[in-house]
């Protein structure tokens, strides 16, 4: 009995020594499922860029001051729990340097939401899947590209003022069916409410979509694009520049939902994150 523990002791000592071993190769990094990292880069000597590669992406960093360098990744809502690689590089005195991350996932808890909707909301019929279809075109061609200058500048202010649901990464069970996972964070307010925008940027869709509503999609540069759904009114057009708390819109209840609230999404790199990971959190 005895000997066995001492085993055990000296195994997880040996397992420790191995992982503090390996793991002075590549900074750790632990980020939930749907959360935001930051990362830091020092680098000595006079260095004009840096650049990181996370899941195939391109990355780019952002000077916050004379030394300091930081990117933010996103670690979608879907995203296996697990270890993923990030690789940032830079040049130095004309030499290519390279700085190696090991990204952890941690597992965040989502909740189950059931809803019941009338059936011919949920069992589209074609003419209406076909309209779906084209929007769900329109809104993946506003996250396609996002400005390579970063628009955004300081804490993100929350766009409405209500109360938070958590339903954000939420399971979805729709009239008992298994359905798409709630990608945004829902936000009580009564309609008319008013809808700010949460920090700089260029808005680059307004529409009105069959579940969606009334929309608008702001992209803040470097790989962030914000999404507000649902609403009563839009007070902006495509291509236009917004500054934090401008108006936007007005919460509504347009598109399919049981009630008037805004539906709040973020995007980082197309990762589906939480957008209140940015709201009062200084960040450059
Ligand atoms: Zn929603």
């Amino acid at each position: 009995m005895l000997k066995n523990s001492c085993m055990r002791v000296s195994f997880s000592l040996l397992l420790g020594l191995f992982l503090t071993a390996s793991l002075q190769a590549a900074e750790l990094i632990q980020v939930k499922q749907g959360g935001l990292g930051r990362i830091t880069i020092r680098p000595a000597g006079k260095v004009m860029s840096v650049n990181g590669v996370f899941k195939e992406q391109s990355i780019p960093f952002f000077k916050v001051d004379q030394e300091t360098f930081v990117a933010l990744i996103g670690i979608d809502m879907d995203q296996a729990i697990g270890s993923l690689p990030f690789l940032a590089r830079w040049t130095a005195n004309g030499q290519t340097v390279e700085k190696k991350f090991t990204i952890e996932v941690q597992s965040e808890k989502f909740g189950l939401q059931k809803l019941t909707l009338p059936k011919k909301k949920v069992d589209l019929d074609p003419p209406t899947l076909s309209r779906v279809r084209r929007e769900q075109g329109k809104m993946k061609e506003a996250f396609r590209k996002s400005d390579p200058k970063k628009l955004w500048k300081g804490p993100f202010l929350a766009p409405v003022e209500g109360k938070r649901q958590g339903t954000f990464g939420r399971r979805r069970l729709i009239n008992g069916q298994p359905r798409r996972s709630h990608t945004g964070e829902d936000i009580s307010a009564p309609t008319g409410t008013p809808i700010i925008a949460p920090n700089h940027g260029k808005v680059v869709l307004v529409d009105d979509f069959f579940f969606n509503g009334r929309s608008v999609v702001i992209d803040h540069g470097l790989g962030l694009i914000s999404m507000y759904f649902h609403l009563s009114s839009i007070d902006v057009v495509p291509g236009e520049s917004v500054k934090p708390g401008q108006q936007i819109g007005r919460v509504g209840k347009s598109g399919r939902v049981t009630g008037p609230h805004l539906h709040w999404g973020m995007r980082l790199n197309n990762a589906r994150i939480d957008p209140y990971a940015l709201v009062n959190i200084k960040l450059d």
